[in-house]
């Protein structure tokens, strides 16, 4: 199958914007993506995701902005004239159309002559591995299954671009994961171009070749996954990419590149990402992976704690632990620790990073506060 009746090499979005109301849905969203390419627009509940996709796939009319394939204008056309694939949560299949009439509906409606319509279906029965079902109705098929038609219905009509909105999330968990396997299969080998609405960020980093992260209808970060998952912009994506650790601090001056904070007589130093001076309001980002628990020699942020509770996670446990003043620090760890446990924990100051403490808002998983209670005196390098 060769995809790409439209072809384009790139498509650019120019300062995208939907107002709903009074409400800004989606601000000022400029990105540009190359053919080839897949892209997963990430971020909360409400940031603007489907907006954005709606307002690509023609659906909704931007009020500000313009959408581009090359040097054609696109945001003016309907969509069906925009050539493009969608995919949804909610499969949308006919319920009294066999799986084969499903994916060969499109075709039709396009009045393709009968020969090209068979061929064309035949192969994207094969290419989502539903031979032994294309006679099935869809009521009659699992769920992954059902996604699978939905997918192939998309991309017999080889679509210049594909968009897909939370397809996985009505699936059982097993079924998610073998589903992103083969949708990135059939991605690289249709060589789509694929724009992917999710707010699970495993899933994002794992599909995707550059990332969106949106919050409130605006651009927070784009990039690779690599750079969203080590480099979080501010602390709002760190929060999004699993730093569970969010501590409102103080900056002091620093020892070398690094910055030291402080919250009440503790002392930590960490990277800094932006500006932050001494005397700053800073937020203190840490993933519990990059907590260490009772680690031989360390000697760098190093501060006494006791384990409360204690989740299974397979080979890692996953801990919440609480110092003495009440700060309440979430570890993964492969020592096999139990509530009770007085434990010794340290961070590498590299993996702790130093945010400025944008405005008001507060992180949920750190209140204002929380860690002036601290009391234990932390060792520190440099
Ligand atoms: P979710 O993950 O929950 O689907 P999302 O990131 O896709 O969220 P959107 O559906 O794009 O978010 O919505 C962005 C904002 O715009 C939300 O605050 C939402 O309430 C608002 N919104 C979306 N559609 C409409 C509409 N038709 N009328 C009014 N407000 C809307």
């Amino acid at each position: 199958m060769t995809t790409g009746t439209q072809a384009f090499s790139q498509l650019r979005l120019e300062g995208v914007s939907r107002r709903f109301g009074s409400q800004d849905a989606l601000s000022d969203l400029d990105l540009t993506i190359e053919a080839g390419e897949f892209i997963a627009l990430l971020g909360p509940s409400g940031c603007g995701k489907s907006t954005a996709l709606n307002c690509l796939a023609g659906l909704l009319p931007l009020t500000g902005g313009s959408i581009w394939q090359d040097e054609r204008r696109i945001d003016t056309l309907p969509p069906e004239r925009r050539g493009f694939g969608m995919v949804f949560q909610n499969y949308a299949l006919f319920p009294h159309m066999s799986v084969r009439a499903n994916i060969a509906f499109g075709l039709r409606m396009r009045r393709l002559p009968k020969d090209e319509i068979r061929g064309r279906t035949e192969e994207a029965v094969r290419l989502v591995r539903l031979e032994e079902h294309a006679n099935k109705l869809p009521g009659q098929l699992s769920g992954g299954q059902q996604q699978r038609v939905a997918i192939a219905r998309a991309v017999v009509l080889e679509p210049s671009l594909v968009l897909m909105d939370e397809p996985l999330s009505n699936l059982d968990a097993k079924l998610r994961l073998e589903m992103r396997t083969e949708i990135r299969r059939l991605h690289q080998s249709l060589g789509l171009t694929t724009v992917y609405v999710t707010h699970d960020q495993e899933e994002a980093l794992s599909l995707a070749d550059r990332l969106v992260v949106l919050r409130a209808g605006r651009v927070q970060q784009v990039g690779s996954p690599q750079e969203l998952h080590t480099r979080p912009v501010n602390w709002h994506v760190a929060d999004f990419m699993g730093f569970r650790n969010l501590w409102p601090m103080r900056s002091q001056a620093s020892p070398e590149d690094l910055i030291a904070v402080e919250a009440d007589g503790i002392r930590l130093v960490g990277d800094p990402v932006g500006p932050v001076a001494p005397g700053d309001e800073v937020i203190v980002a840490v993933r519990p992976e990059d907590v260490r628990v009772d680690e031989p020699g360390a000697t760098t942020n190093t501060f006494a704690a006791e384990i409360e509770v204690v989740e299974y996670q397979g080979r890692e446990l996953a801990a919440e632990a609480r110092t003495a003043a009440g700060l309440r620090v979430h570890v993964r760890t492969d020592k096999r620790v139990a509530p009770g446990d007085r434990v010794t924990l340290s961070i590498p100051a590299q993996r702790l990073l130093v945010f400025p403490s944008d405005s008001d808002e507060r992180p949920a998983t750190g209140p204002a506060g929380q860690a002036d209670a601290m009391v234990e005196e932390p060792g520190l390098v440099g």
